[in-house]
């Protein structure tokens, strides 16, 4: 089994789950690591949601339970980043200040809005909103190596779930081809690749009813086409019961694309 290295605790504006549950599912799977990487987002355009992390409460509670299961598991402190092309300064500020194992880079965020709600579907056709993702994601990486503004310039380990808004879809994949993006996928991929930002799988898909990860594994192998050899493994679970979901899955694709798993 696979340490997974995305997961959401109560730290996160949209998870209720207490870290502790998690360590204790992670444990019960036979997981050597589990990394906590709770929602910080800059500029966080929706009213009403704050997904800000308390550091300091979250480093307390995660050094805590750091100790008091060290000889069961590896208790990694990371942060999901969300990655605007507006964002770069704060974020860099924010991996200047603490010391964090591991760092995902995302973008949630297309014009003005997470595509995770139904109101950003309406009135749009899945083609123009996809390739806007790609474009949007694609210009945010660029801000955040391209401007970099740390003491000790530091970067996010991996990309996370890179076609995350094919997830929310009301048409699903139905009109998803990697194929009519790959330009900009390419560039993408290349842009991690000269950086040495790995590239998630991220499986919260599966439980979704998807027989493909984010991303899809058309952009998996791109990915090995281009040059890329590591991949993070993560679930994006909310709640303990997800922990480690869909990875027997990922086993299959890491055999088939000869990658390997990154771990600290
Ligand atoms: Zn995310
Ligand atoms: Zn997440």
């Amino acid at each position: 089994m696979f340490s997974d290295y995305h997961v959401h605790s109560s730290f996160s504006f949209d998870s209720e789950e207490s870290p502790r549950a998690i360590v204790e599912k992670a444990i019960a799977l036979g997981m050597k690591q589990i990394c906590f990487t709770d929602h910080q987002d800059f500029n966080w355009p929706i009213e009403g949601e704050s997904p800000y992390i308390d550091f300091p409460k979250y480093f307390e509670a995660l050094n805590s339970l750091r100790n008091e299961y060290s000889s069961k598991i590896n208790i990694l402190k990371g942060v999901e980043l969300g990655l605007t092309s507006d964002n770069f300064s704060l974020c860099h500020k924010l991996l200047d200040s603490y010391d964090f194992d591991f760092v995902i880079g995302s973008c949630h965020i297309v014009d003005q809005m997470d595509p995770y709600y139904a109101e950003f579907w309406e009135g749009k056709n899945d083609r123009d909103c996809f390739e806007l993702y790609f474009k949007t994601l694609l210009d945010s990486l660029k801000s955040f190596i391209g401007r970099n503004t740390c003491t000790t310039p530091r970067t996010v380990n991996t990309l996370g779930h890179l076609d995350y808004i094919v997830r929310y879809s009301p048409n699903k994949d139905n009109n998803y081809s990697v194929a009519d993006y790959i330009d900009v996928i390419d560039e993408i991929l290349k842009m991690i690749i000269e950086n040495n930002i790995k590239l998630e799988i991220n499986t919260s898909n599966f439980s979704k009813g998807f027989d493909f990860p984010n991303p899809h594994t058309d952009i998996i192998r791109r990915y090995k086409e281009l040059g890329g050899l590591y991949v993070t493994v993560g679930s994006d679970a909310h709640k303990a019961q997800f922990i480690g979901s869909g990875f027997d899955l990922v086993e299959k694709i890491v055999e088939k694309y000869k990658l390997k798993v990154f771990t600290i």
